[in-house]
């Protein structure tokens, strides 16, 4: 079973509960989320998916439970994806397209999907493109929130994670209580293989490469919407909402 995510209840005392409502309930949101690893995706994520109804689908979330259930090596494909993912290279896309394609009733959620690390490279985009065309879902909008390099990387060297529940904290931005335990279970916390600083780099040297590119993919299809993620998680949260909110002014 997957370990349950506290990404979001970690930041509950931002008061992320007095964030503007979006106006859009005649239709469910079909979101992007899109930007380097370190700007806090993920959180905001949460955030969103708890106001909006919207069902999330993170696919690092999806890999790093499937390593969870990998204890039998009878999966040489995801094995080998899983050892790049430490490395922090991209998981090939075949990968990738089948975890998602195995979730396609998320696509459906009654309150709309947000993807979280997925796409990330151009053929993933298309591939995204095309299942959304055969299942008959438009996306309302891919958020893209942007942070200078050296703020990703102090982001993302800081970081440790709840090994029993998952939840992020931050050694100077979002310290526990009690040096390495979770404050929610008192679980032990650990640095993930990924955001060390060898991994860091390969990551980022990745996300230029092949990421990026889908800035220009998705604001060439007109649902590219540009976010600061500068500051803190509650002021972010708060862009994000105001740019969703801007899609749909209010009819007078
Ligand atoms: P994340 O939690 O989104 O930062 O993802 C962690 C790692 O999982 C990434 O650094 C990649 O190795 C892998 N991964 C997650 N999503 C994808 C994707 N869409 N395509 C390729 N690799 C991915």
């Amino acid at each position: 079973m997957r370990k349950k995510q506290h990404r979001a209840t970690a930041t509950k005392d931002h008061g992320a509960s007095n964030a503007t409502p979006p106006r859009r309930p005649e239709k469910p949101f079909h979101l992007v989320l899109l930007g380097a690893p370190g700007v806090g995706k993920g959180t905001q994520a949460q955030l969103i998916c708890e106001r909006l109804g919207t069902c999330h689908l993170s696919t690092g979330d999806l890999l790093r439970a499937a390593e969870g259930r990998l204890h039998d090596g009878r999966n040489p494909a995801l094995e080998a994806a899983l050892d790049s993912m430490h490395r922090g290279e991209l998981v090939p896309d075949a990968t990738v397209l089948d975890l998602v394609r195995e979730r396609v009733r998320s696509l459906h959620c009654a309150g709309g999907f947000l993807l979280d690390g997925f796409p990330r490279t151009v053929a993933q985009a298309e591939a995204l493109a095309n299942l959304l065309h055969k299942e008959k879902i438009r996306l309302t909008a891919v958020l893209d929130y942007e942070l200078p390099l050296a703020k990703v990387i102090a982001r993302l060297g800081g970081r440790r994670i709840c090994q029993a529940c998952n939840a992020v904290f931050h050694v100077s931005a979002r310290p526990s209580r009690v040096a390495g335990l979770c404050d929610h279970c008192g679980g032990s916390l650990h640095q993930r293989d990924d955001d060390r600083p060898e991994a860091i780099r390969t990551r980022m040297k990745v996300y230029e490469q092949s990421t990026r590119p889908l800035i220009n993919y998705y604001a060439q299809r007109g649902v590219l919407i540009t976010v600061s993620a500068a500051g803190g998680l509650e002021e972010i949260y708060q862009r994000g909402l105001v740019a969703l909110n801007g899609l749909f002014p209010k009819r007078s």
